[in-house]
């Protein structure tokens, strides 16, 4: 059975690996092709978008594909709408990986909740602080509108967006620990932290270390992401995959 694999994740790359030596599965994996250099993968990748949501149905008739699992990132909505129309389009069974987000924990969590990357650079305030954004590279240049700011960013590439003047980037990927990151927030005097409500654990330690360190979190919200059939985890997903398979193979049997 063809299937493909939007990734991008550590959920992804999971699946991948319970998918690679079972040959009940031919299994490509889809990169969007924002990182420079991509984790290696076990999987046959392909990288790039698709070209909307008939770019997608074209590709997944072409390819033959019989099922579909969107794991892409919490906040990557547009490629989640994608899949969610072009698979209704051509009816092809979509499994979605969503991620439970962070809770925050009450008396002991200074979040500042807010809806964009435009109100959390408000929600900065007006006094120069030290901030930590660690919110991916796509989306800074919201914070050229608080310029007052000193920044420090933790990205995986260099970005190419316009930036804030005062800022100054630390080039890494998770997983982090806590000790690590609570030794950097007090390092860099970090006053407030940027985050997205990621989830998971890879990311979460600096949330842990915030709020050692008693420091505002502004929150950024998840955005609305449509999905298929909700799978929480890639061990569910492998198994509504067996459940598409058996279901495809009674279908040829009876002969529709
Ligand atoms: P997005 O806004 O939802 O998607 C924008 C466009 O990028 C889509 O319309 C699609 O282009 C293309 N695209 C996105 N994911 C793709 C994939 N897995 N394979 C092929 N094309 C893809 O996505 P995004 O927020 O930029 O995220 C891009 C990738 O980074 C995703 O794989 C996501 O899992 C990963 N990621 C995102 C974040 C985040 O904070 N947004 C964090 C960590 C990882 P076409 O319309 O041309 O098909």
């Amino acid at each position: 059975m063809r299937i493909l694999i939007l990734g991008g994740t550590i959920e992804a790359s999971q699946l991948a690996r319970l998918l690679a030596d079972d040959s009940r599965f031919e299994a490509t994996m889809s990169l969007a092709g924002r990182t420079v250099s991509p984790k290696q993968q076990v999987l046959p990748t392909r990288i790039g978008g698709f070209g909307g949501i008939a770019g997608l149905e074209t590709w997944l008739r072409d390819n033959g594909i019989a099922a579909v699992v969107d794991a892409t990132h919490p906040y990557a909505a547009q490629i989640s709408a994608h899949a969610v129309a072009a698979c209704n389009g051509i009816s092809i069974p979509l499994g979605s990986i969503i991620r439970a987000p962070w809770a925050r924990e009450d008396g002991r969590d200074n979040w500042i909740e807010v809806e964009t990357t435009g109100a959390a650079a408000h929600a900065l305030g007006d006094a120069p602080a030290r901030v930590f954004l660690s919110i991916g590279r796509q989306e800074l240049a919201a914070f050229a509108a608080a310029p007052q700011h000193h920044y420090i960013a933790r990205t995986i590439d260099p970005p190419d967006v316009t930036l804030p003047p005062d800022i100054r980037f630390v080039y890494d990927r998770g997983p982090f620990d806590i000790a690590t990151e609570q030794a950097f927030l007090a390092r860099e005097k970090i006053d407030m932290i940027v985050s997205k409500n990621s989830g998971g654990a890879a990311t979460y330690p600096k949330i842990v270390a915030s709020r050692r360190l008693q420091l505002p979190v502004v929150m950024i919200s998840r955005p609305h992401k449509p999905h298929g059939v909700a799978l929480d985890v890639p061990e569910a997903a492998m198994h509504w995959l067996e459940t598409q398979l058996a279901h495809g193979a009674s279908s040829s049997r009876r002969g529709v």
